[in-house]
């Protein structure tokens, strides 16, 4: 079982670091700061970064990391990474030696177009393609990349915990409800997210099968969810249609 560790950092980000003895391995670290102030709290020497993808709020770090810590730097090839030394396109599986855990690299283009999300050890860290009730915003992609991607990321493991960048949930869950008011699964997770959030938790990792249960982007094929994108985009045909009709829905919600 992988110790993770999480660091809220900025308004609403998550900074992963996995633990393992006296080594970790850091995935987006946007900000180094909360990141060295733990490594230095338990006596740990960083020795991976892990980025997702370039925006700044997932590596706007790394130059100060690297000037504490010789670590690799794991990323999208196709993206501007500071330090990168491991460049990845998807594909791949790359071992974290410190962390003793492999993981499978995924492309996910949409969100950005060298987006890649790593899944091993039963976690996905997915930075901003699948969040918790939600997906990121199509910044470089086409809707039909992002649903694409989205639709590789649902293949894995039920029991798969999802590790997103942002604590968005709540945003998300009040969207997915608008979309799909008669999904019980998804009145029970608000009810739940209602009553973490009130109390000051997190709502991340989620799991996928929290998400294929409720998560509307995960869901353009169901019924419901696809009468309402039509009610907004009545010729969206297909479940690309259906998704790109819910994205930019939510882009003005
Ligand atoms: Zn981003």
């Amino acid at each position: 079982m992988l110790n993770v560790i999480r660091i809220p950092a900025f308004k609403d980000n998550y900074i992963w670091l996995l633990r393992k003895g006296a080594s970790a391995a850091v995935v987006d670290p946007g900000d180094a700061r909360p990141v060295l102030d733990l490594l230095d709290r338990e006596g740990l020497s960083l020795a991976s970064i892990l980025v997702t993808h370039h925006h700044a709020d997932h590596q706007g770090g790394v130059v100060e990391l690297l000037a504490h810590y010789p670590a690799e730097v794991f990323g999208p090839a196709a993206e501007s990474i500071t330090g990168l030394s491991r460049p990845l396109s998807g594909g791949e599986t790359v071992r974290i030696a410190a962390c003793d855990v492999e993981f499978q690299v995924i492309a996910v283009p949409g969100h950005t177009l060298g987006h890649i999300a790593y899944y091993g050890a039963g976690c996905l860290f997915c930075g901003d393609t699948l969040f918790a009730g939600g997906c990121g915003r199509l910044f470089e992609g086409t809707a039909a990349q992002m649903a694409d991607s989205l639709a590789r990321l649902a293949e894995l493991p039920d029991e798969t915990a999802v590790y997103c960048a942002h604590e968005y949930t709540q945003a998300n869950l009040r969207f997915a409800l608008a979309v799909e008011p008669g999904n019980r699964r998804l009145q029970r997770r608000v009810h739940e997210v209602t009553r973490a959030r009130a109390s000051g938790l997190a709502t991340v990792p989620s799991t996928m099968a929290i998400e294929k249960a409720s998560n509307p982007f995960l869901r353009c094929g169901e019924q419901e969810v696809a009468a309402s994108a039509r009610r907004r985009a009545p010729a969206a045909a297909d479940e690309v249609a259906v998704f790109a009709a819910l994205r930019e829905w939510k882009n003005s919600f």
